[in-house]
């Protein structure tokens, strides 16, 4: 049994099928999934999807390329909606500031400022935190060590395989394995992967993002982390059902939900 931990069910690529997604994916074992916030404007769409379903479950949070659409009361008022069960996806992301010096430095001042307000909601309210990093894994690295995200722990979705964050293994967080890991040119994260303690390992795809091979360039689905788990039992050279007992038991303790 498997829970995808990540996919934006909410995306409008799954407007007109998402019934089928969702019972393709619980045909297969992938028995429960995880909505992270992104663009605010589709939060209403996680909340209707977590309502109907389910095993189905929800956080609030403003990716960084959502960042001038950060308004912290709206999403305060779902986070105590009982289907709400993280803070994220929030973090930093450097891989497309702007050219002009000023401005990048601008806007990666605006992305630190709504990470950290992420991070204190989510210890207000004893949520876990789910953090996306891209190209920006030093600064992230620092501001969750700074601000004690510890106190409630997440998960490093779509762990982007830098070795400097292993650290924050120590710190309450999980990595999350999703499509990359069989992707051809995966060496680091095919690397790194055993040096993860296996307590720590989460899967996901984002969905729609990020399809694993053989289905690269097609939209991904929560149903693919069979071939994501398939994979990561390969590399380290387990069981599928034994790595796929220890992910389970390490999402139900981070989540604190019984799926
Ligand atoms: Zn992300
Ligand atoms: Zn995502």
């Amino acid at each position: 049994m498997i829970i995808d931990t990540h996919c934006h069910l909410n995306d409008k690529r799954f407007e007109k099928d998402l019934d089928e997604v969702i019972q393709r994916a619980f045909d297969a074992d992938v028995k429960g999934m995880i909505i992270p916030g992104a663009d605010p404007a589709e939060l209403p769409g996680a909340v209707e999807i977590a309502e109907k379903y389910d095993n189905i479950y929800f956080a609030v949070g403003v990716h960084p390329y959502d960042k001038e659409d950060f308004d912290l009361s709206f999403l305060e008022k779902h986070i105590t909606h009982p289907k709400c069960i993280a803070v994220g996806e929030c973090g930093l992301d450097y891989y497309r500031l702007p050219d002009d010096a000023e401005e990048k430095e601008a806007d990666k001042a605006a992305q630190k400022a709504i990470f950290r307000e992420q991070i204190a909601l989510a210890k207000k309210y004893g949520k876990p935190l789910i953090i996306h990093i891209r190209d920006a894994s030093k600064d992230s690295l620092d501001i969750l060590i700074k601000e004690n995200a510890r106190e409630v722990g997440g998960v490093l979705h779509c762990y982007n395989a830098s070795p400097i964050l292993l650290e924050l293994d120590r710190h309450g967080f999980y990595y999350g394995i999703g499509g990359v890991i069989t992707f051809k040119n995966a060496k680091k994260l095919v690397e790194i992967l055993p040096q993860i303690p296996k307590e720590k390992l989460l899967i996901e795809t984002d969905a729609p993002y990020l399809t694993p091979h053989p289905h690269r360039g097609e939209r991904n689905e929560p149903f693919y982390t069979t071939l994501v788990a398939e994979k990561m039992a390969e590399i380290l050279q387990m069981e599928r059902t034994e790595l796929e007992e220890i992910v389970l038991a390490n999402t139900q303790k981070l989540f604190n939900r019984f799926f």
